[in-house]
């Protein structure tokens, strides 16, 4: 079996953690061996065991790779003349979500596969070895199903989110698409997806139907996720709390009862995460969620990109980290905890997000010499080198 030896490590964020080293557990002068895929060993670097294979990290960072638990890869077409009318002053409704659907129908399967593996590889060589991915853009049962097919080709992170928006055919009949998205969509996903989703939103769908649907789909197996309270006020979080989702995702609209109800939420696998995507509010000019507020009433924050063609076009981890030290107040290591564990975490994941034995050897290297870089220096491309599974994806 073929070994692999990180060492000359800078500094190591393990999430695992330990007097002195703080929540992020850091630790110095280590090294990390990897075997068959997983971390086998970590351990002081003077006592590193022999190893087939090599890497020298130069003194950089090495860190849990990011895990971006909230991502919609699955559509053709693009808007960016939307984003620019909305940078020139008109609001955003999330109205466009229907421009994107009829794209996704009229694409072939081969279309739809090279832009998520397009984006997958993007997201990976800035250091995103986990990354959800929806369904919501076909809203047919053959739409949602191929698109949570070719989805579930890249990530076992799949989410069924036939409540995206109700379709045009479907106008003024809310009900009978909740039908719909109930019975033979929800059958026709099932087989390719882990989660289900409801976008919770004044203009999308109320409690009722998202009760509706996260109830079915938890009895078809599936966990829950939800879109909540991104655009106002609403019973999206406290829903999510309810009906133990594993994280509600936006949050920029929070009363205190929502920032009790997740401070409090427990169920057998954990807290309800309330996962934040500031990537969003940066291309849509709106307020940012109030981060400090949720980590000092004790809720369990993650950060991912909400990548999608309309209101958050990036696949970059980095970037979210330093919008949400510089706009949301998080430290960087909460930051950096929020996407990386925080983000395992949303999707009930103990393999990954953490560096220690038995876990994923899914990591990267920082040009960098600390995690604190993330932040500090934005827009720069740091990750030098990433590893998923084990196996090196950049060249050197
Ligand atoms: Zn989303």
């Amino acid at each position: 079996m073929s070994s692999l030896l990180v060492d000359d490590i800078g500094e190591l964020v393990t999430n695992v953690p330990t007097t002195g080293g703080g929540p992020l557990g850091l630790r110095r002068d280590v090294a990390l061996l990897v075997e068959a895929g997983r971390v086998v060993w970590i351990g002081p670097a003077r006592y590193a065991p022999a190893a087939d294979r090599r890497i020298d990290a130069g003194g950089g960072a090495v860190l849990p790779g990011f895990v971006d638990s909230h991502a919609h890869l699955v559509f053709a077409g693009d808007r960016a003349a939307e984003f620019a009318a909305r940078m020139a002053g008109e609001p955003y409704t999330g109205g466009g979500i229907r421009t994107t659907v009829g794209a996704t129908r009229a694409a072939s399967d081969d279309d739809l596969r090279d832009t998520v593996r397009r984006l997958r590889d993007e997201a990976m060589r800035q250091g995103t070895t986990t990354m959800e991915i929806k369904s919501g853009y076909g809203l047919t049962v053959a739409d949602e199903a191929r698109s949570l097919r070719i989805a579930a080709e890249v990530t076992p992170e799949t989410t069924f989110l036939g409540a995206h928006v109700v379709p045009a055919e479907y106008a003024g009949r809310p009900d009978d698409y909740v039908g719909l998205v109930c019975g033979p969509m929800l059958t026709a996903a099932t087989p390719y997806a882990r989660w289900v989703d409801v976008f919770c939103e004044r203009g999308a769908f109320d409690a009722d139907h998202a009760r509706a649907i996260l109830t079915v789909g938890q009895a078809a197996g599936l966990g829950l996720r939800l879109h909540a309270n991104q655009l106002g006020p609403g019973p999206g979080v406290r829903l999510g709390v309810e009906l133990g989702a594993a994280s509600v995702d936006h949050c920029t609209h929070l009363s205190d009862a929502d920032v009790d109800a997740l401070a409090g939420s427990a169920t057998t696998d954990g807290p309800t995460v309330a996962t934040l995507l500031p990537g969003a509010e940066f291309s849509t000019r709106s307020p940012y969620p109030d981060a400090r507020r949720l980590l000092d009433a004790g809720v369990t924050v993650a950060l991912a990109t909400d990548c999608n063609p309309g209101s958050s076009y990036t696949s970059s981890m980095p970037f979210c980290v330093a919008l949400a030290v510089r706009e949301m107040r998080m430290t960087p290591a909460e930051a950096v905890w929020a996407a990386t564990a925080g983000g395992a975490r949303a999707l009930r994941r103990t393999d990954v997000g953490v560096l220690r034995p038995g876990t994923r050897a899914d990591l990267m290297i920082l040009d960098a010499p600390s995690h604190l870089h993330l932040a500090y220096r934005p827009g720069v491309p740091l990750i030098r080198q990433v590893l998923h599974n084990g196996v090196p994806q950049c060249r050197l």
